[in-house]
């Protein structure tokens, strides 16, 4: 029998967790964390995850500011504002929402981001850190998995993991994480070669693709723990049949919105060959989220113990 990991559960948990660490900040005397977010741009689905970022600050109690550019903005007045809120005292995180519109240089905008804030983790410092094994800020996707895995009782110790996708966002820093915690990593990508046979030997498969239902029956082994990070559309309802059965909220979901949400990993085949998985929706994203906020409340607790320090 194949068992759904709840992320949305350990999601509320962990935002809960965060809430009450910031109530006793503030009882304490301290202000609460503040995250600034930069959206530069109008990409609609940019607008959409950071107006669900804001408001999981706000209802766990962290500050938030909110900065929009428009895309023609120049690369230098980016690089401005990036700096300016990695010296305002009053900024614990950053974040700054990609993609960014074409002609913006993102690795210049992240370098720009005070290492310190960086609550998404992908300063070059902060990276180095992680593969090190030193404190830093890690990406809120793979540190999510990792944090499922451990409130699931998963131990990941001695086992095999395969991780596809190598992005910089999910599936190197997937990698490191895993490794970190002792299991056998092999990392996959586009031109692995035979990359059903490979899969079939994980333990823990990862699949960070952004290919819907690409991972089938033949990529998992029987008893395997599939943790699935893509998120994709099925707009059409014959193919959404084929993926989900005669679920009549995926249907419902095509006929309401245009679309239903698929992961990387075909729903049905999962269902029938691993022992634990993540659903799409309600698996790993809602972690994402949650990280975020745990990420920027530990960035103000490191800068309000520097400040009592100094
Ligand atoms: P990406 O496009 O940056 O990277 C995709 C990776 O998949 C690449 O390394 C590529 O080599 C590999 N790949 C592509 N086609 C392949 C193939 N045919 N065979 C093997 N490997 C292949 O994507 P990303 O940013 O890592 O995101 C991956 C997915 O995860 C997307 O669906 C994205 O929407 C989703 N995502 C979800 C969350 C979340 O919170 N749940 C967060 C980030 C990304």
């Amino acid at each position: 029998m194949s068992r759904p990991l709840d992320g949305i559960s350990h999601a509320r948990t962990i935002r809960a967790e965060v809430a009450a660490e910031i109530a006793d900040m503030v009882s304490a005397g301290l202000r609460p964390p503040c995250l600034a977010a930069v959206l530069v741009g109008d990409d609609p689905a940019s607008a959409i995850y950071v107006r669900s970022k804001v408001s999981a600050c706000r209802e766990a109690g962290l500050q938030t500011r909110e900065e929009r550019r428009p895309a023609t903005i120049a690369q230098e007045d980016v690089l401005a504002l990036v700096r300016a809120l990695a010296r305002d005292d009053g900024v614990d995180g950053i974040l700054v929402q990609m993609p960014l519109p074409e002609g913006l240089d993102r690795r210049r905008v992240i370098e720009a981001i005070d290492p310190a804030k960086d609550v998404d983790g992908f300063h070059p410092q902060n990276v180095g850190r992680l593969w090190i094994g030193e404190s830093g800020f890690v990406p809120c996707t793979p540190l999510g998995v990792m944090e499922l895995l451990s409130r699931e009782g998963i131990a990941v110790e001695g086992k095999e993991a395969v991780v596809i996708g190598r992005s910089e966002i999910v599936g190197k820093p997937m990698a490191a994480l895993l490794l970190q915690r002792h299991a056998t990593v092999t990392v996959c990508h586009s031109r692995t070669r035979d990359l059903p046979t490979v899969a079939a030997r994980a333990d823990v498969l990862v699949a960070a693709i952004g290919r819907p239902a690409f991972v089938t029956r033949e990529f998992i082994k029987p008893g395997a723990v599939v943790i699935d990070v893509g998120i994709n559309q099925v707009r059409d309802a014959a193919r959404a049949r084929e993926l989900f059965g005669d679920d009549p909220s995926r249907q419902d979901a095509i006929k309401r919105k245009g679309y239903t949400l698929v992961g990387d990993a075909h729903p049905l085949h999962v269902a029938e060959r691993a022992s634990a998985f993540t659903p799409v929706p309600g698996g790993v994203g809602p972690l994402t989220v949650a990280l975020l906020l745990r990420n920027t409340l530990r960035a103000a607790q490191a800068r309000a113990a520097g400040r009592s320090r100094s």
